[in-house]
């Protein structure tokens, strides 16, 4: 039997459920750069380019191991511009039997899959994506009859399953969760290690240029590009994270700094997500460094939570709430985006200094995309729909089951509190306890009213009148409680992560 095996961007691992049992005598696989997926949003150049640079590096390995790919670049004469007309292309060059897929990030290419047994009269086997930790079904039965789907319930499940950092059926140290320690702001002095890059090779600077002729209008610079496009580089990124960021990482994960574009954060989810390294190994590989006294325990579970806990959790709601979960506007917010959100004009420094360094390097930390876009986005009541357009352009790891939930639930509440316990809204001491922002504002963030207030201070005031009288009676969809007992003031200021 002959089969044709569709691998797509983000899928690009040697031990994707698709390349399992490949037979190199026989099998093709096939590789297609599109341009629908390319516009469906107008995604960060550079985003474009690791995603097609690293599917070209992944496509010459595959070779190298003697595999036989069928690549079509965005640029090949005939490139019908989508993952159907692609493999109905190819259906065409090769006489296979069946074709073999592994089910794709997103609903939406979900749906399109589901169409192509029909459309092209061939078997198409849609097999499990197994890179997670924790698979869609077996999400669905811990979610099975539970009156809350908080994370913290879904991590300890996870950690008894994993059995990392347990000592038999209790958590190591004593505690699940070492957050107390994880919220320190940034001394003044401390130093942060340079952040290891990776030169673009000709490759990349080929797609370089292919994507900034093609894509010129899309948002974000190409100058700064960074990114490991290779597993190599990316395992070489996972060191020098653990090595250099991890001891640090916990300790100020929710500290912000004018000019520290990644502070201890990882920066591995474009690399996750894509498929350059798995979550076990990264999980491992933080494991190892506790295991060996090199980590505190503290560090190594803030990290472990992260992706164990948040980055299975977040995938999970997505395939659980999708296609209705976008629909959801619990707020009913319905003002347009704010267009600095692309141009990052703005006197307000705190949102201007994270535009720029989105623009810079299609990368911005949790807590920046939380509570400073994501919370004026939520104080300003902007649609979810404009939101979530904007958070899936602008950041190189955006794909939607990580990227919906996070913006609709965490950031916005649309969902009513299905994914976050409360919102996350916060004035601007929130704001200048965690950065150095406000020093070089136009506004201050003591003042709460007049031309020098700090907007945060005042959309948060006006927020919580609003939101507090007008949904006092509301009641959230999946619980008795009312609304406003979880809307009660102090809203978060904490980040949940
Ligand atoms: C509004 C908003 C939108 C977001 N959109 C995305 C997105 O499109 N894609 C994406 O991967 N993450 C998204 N996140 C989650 C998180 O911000 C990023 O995963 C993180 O900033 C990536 O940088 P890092 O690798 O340095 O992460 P670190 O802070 O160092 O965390 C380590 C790893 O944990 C995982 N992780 C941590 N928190 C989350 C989370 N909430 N959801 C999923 N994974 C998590 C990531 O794989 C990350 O690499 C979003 C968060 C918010 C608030
Ligand atoms: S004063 Fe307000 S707007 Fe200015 S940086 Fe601080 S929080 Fe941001």
């Amino acid at each position: 039997m002959t089969t044709l095996r569709f691998v797509l961007g983000d899928q690009l691992s040697r031990a994707v459920s698709a390349l399992q049992d490949i037979d190199r005598a026989r099998d093709i696989v096939l590789m297609a750069e599109v341009r629908e997926e390319a516009t469906y949003v107008r995604h960060h150049k550079q985003k474009l380019v690791l995603v097609l640079s690293a599917m070209r590096h992944f496509a010459a390995s595959l070779r190298t191991e003697g595999t036989r790919v069928d690549y079509v670049r965005l640029d090949d004469n005939n490139n019908s511009g989508s993952f159907t007309g692609e493999l109905g292309r190819a259906l065409s060059r090769h006489p296979v039997d069946r074709v073999v897929v592994t089910e794709p990030g997103e609903w939406r290419v979900w749906e399109m899959m589901q169409k192509w047994g029909r459309d092209f009269g061939k078997p198409v086997e849609i097999r499990e994506d197994d890179r997670f930790l924790c698979s869609r079904t077996e999400f669905a039965h811990w979610a099975a009859g539970r009156k809350s789907l908080r994370l913290e319930f879904f991590y300890r499940h996870m950690r008894r399953q994993t059995g990392w950092l347990m000592a038999s059926d209790k958590p190591q140290g004593g505690q699940w969760n070492y957050d107390v320690e994880n919220r320190k702001a940034l001394p003044k002095h401390l130093k942060v290690a340079p952040r290891q890059r990776f030169a673009p090779d000709a490759m990349t600077g080929e797609v370089m240029a292919l994507v900034g002729q093609r894509f010129a209008d899309h948002f974000g610079d190409l100058e700064f590009f960074g990114w490991a496009v290779t597993r190599d580089d990316a395992l070489e990124a996972l060191r020098h994270f653990i090595a250099d960021c991890l001891p640090q990482f916990g300790d100020y994960q929710d500290a912000m700094k004018t000019g520290e574009d990644w502070l201890f954060h990882a920066a591995l989810s474009p690399y996750l997500n894509l498929g350059l390294l798995g979550a076990r190994e990264v999980c491992e590989a933080a494991l190892d460094a506790f295991r060996n006294g090199v980590l505190p325990l503290h560090a190594v579970e803030g990290f472990i939570r992260q992706i164990l806990g948040w980055r299975e959790y977040v995938r999970g709601i997505y395939w659980m709430q999708m296609p209705v979960y976008p629909k959801t506007n619990f707020l009913s917010a319905n003002r347009a985006l704010p267009a600095f959100y692309w141009t990052g004009e703005t006197d307000m420094n705190c949102l201007r200094e994270c535009i720029a360094a989105t623009r810079r390097n299609a990368y911005a930390h949790h807590i920046q995309r939380l509570m400073l876009t994501g919370n004026f986005a939520l104080l300003a009541g902007v649609a979810p729909a404009q939101v979530e357009d904007w958070y899936l352009s602008v950041y190189a790891d955006a794909f939607d089951w990580a990227e919906l939930p996070n913006t609709h639930g965490m950031a916005l509440h649309a969902d009513g509190g299905l994914l976050g316990s409360k919102p996350y809204a916060a004035s601007g001491a929130y704001i200048d306890r965690m950065s150095d922002y406000c020093a070089g504002c136009a506004y201050d963030p003591k003042i709460k009213t007049g031309s020098k207030a700090c907007p945060f201070n005042y959309l948060f005031g006006l927020w919580t009148n609003l939101t507090l009288s007008a949904l006092k009676k509301a009641v959230i969809p999946d619980k008795p409680e009312r609304i406003s007992e979880r809307l009660k003031p102090p809203f978060s200021g904490e980040t949940g992560v």
